[in-house]
């Protein structure tokens, strides 16, 4: 199942199933009961929303080989935090703030998290895992190397674009994920090559933090990236969720 949370046409902001381009409400919640209301709108007619409210957002540093340059790989996942207010919409404008130089886009697969969970073992993860989605974790990357902290390089306003939908049976086993900047792919990686893959990650998380409905954790990106400008197109698209489109202003 697809989901997605969107703004429809009377201006409520409510949940549904994507089935193909229209949008079927469901009432309940993503958590909840889920039922159909019979409610249908056109894909077109809705404005797409981040598809979860997370009560936070996890994040993983160097969790591919081909990002990890000259550096030893980690032996566990290397887990920072993100603020909430960094989520931006699908289809939202990033905003590099006056004093940026070196703003980077971060294609990313995003778990998000189905029910509470709190020291669960890898082989459990499965049935805590709710769906998958897009993520693009911007950095700036002199504020990532210079400051002691990653609040302002990975967590400023609009730094964490989300969506567009929320895949259930999503195989990340077979998946990949590519990054476009004005139509040309700039990044692509297979999920395969994750060092920590999901359920390694939110069983390592879970030994630390309680996640909750809705937290989502962005796993890593793949490769090498490089500096956004204003006026850019970034795309994020994984074959089976969707592509996670950006402008940057
Ligand atoms: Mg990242």
């Amino acid at each position: 199942m697809k989901y997605v949370r969107y703004r429809d046409s009377r201006g409520e902001i409510t949940y549904g199933v994507l089935e193909e381009d229209t949008v079927c409400e469901i009432s309940g919640g993503l958590f909840g009961a889920r039922e159909e209301t019979g409610r249908k709108d056109d894909l077109g007619s809705v404005e797409l929303l981040c598809p979860c409210e997370p009560s936070k957002i996890l994040a993983i540093g160097w969790n591919y080989r081909s990002h990890l340059s000259d550096r030893p790989a980690p032996e566990n996942p290397e887990i920072f935090v993100v603020p909430v207010s960094a989520l931006l919409e699908p289809e939202g404008t990033i905003r590099i703030p006056d004093d940026a130089e070196n703003v980077h886009f971060e294609g990313e697969l995003v778990m998000v998290v189905g029910k509470k969970t709190r020291e669960i073992q890898p082989s459990e993860a499965e049935e805590h895992i709710f769906g998958f989605t897009c993520g693009n974790d911007i950095s700036e990357r002199n504020w990532q190397k210079n400051d002691l902290q990653w609040w302002r390089a990975k967590g400023c306003d609009t730094f964490a674009p989300l969506g567009p939908a929320i895949v259930t049976d999503f195989n990340w086993k077979e998946g990949q994920i590519r990054t476009r900047v004005n139509g040309e792919t700039v990044q692509s990686g297979r999920f395969a090559e994750l060092l920590f893959d999901p359920p390694a990650i939110l069983s390592y998380a879970s030994r630390y933090v309680t996640l909750y409905p809705g937290d989502v954790i962005f796993t890593g990106t793949p490769g090498v990236t490089r500096p956004l400008q204003p006026g850019d197109s970034v795309e994020v698209e994984i074959p089976g969720i969707g592509v996670l489109r950006n402008r940057v202003a």
